[in-house]
């Protein structure tokens, strides 16, 4: 799965669109934070460990299933 950023926590530091290999991150001009961009993410989790405020998440794991959206076990 791609990262979710919350945008309440992020700073607009950079440190994951300049960790990501591929390219999929950029900085929100009008936000100045953090935003997905393409599909070519391959879960790498290096903009997850970037982070330092922990505002992505990669999901990964099970699908629980759920009302209106899907929810993630998460494995670490
Ligand atoms: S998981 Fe990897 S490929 Fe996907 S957005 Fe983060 S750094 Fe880029
Ligand atoms: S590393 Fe975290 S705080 Fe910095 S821009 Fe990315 S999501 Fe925002």
């Amino acid at each position: 799965m791609p990262p979710k950023i919350d945008l309440n926590l992020c700073n607009g530091c950079g440190r994951c669109i300049f960790d990501c290999g591929v390219y999929v991150l950029e900085l929100d001009a009008d936000t100045e934070k953090a935003r997905l961009i393409g599909k070519g993410c391959v879960d790498c989790f290096l903009c997850e460990l970037a982070c330092p405020k922990r505002a992505v998440r990669i999901l990964v794991g099970k699908d629980l299933g759920g009302v209106g959206g899907k929810a993630y076990a998460r494995e670490y």
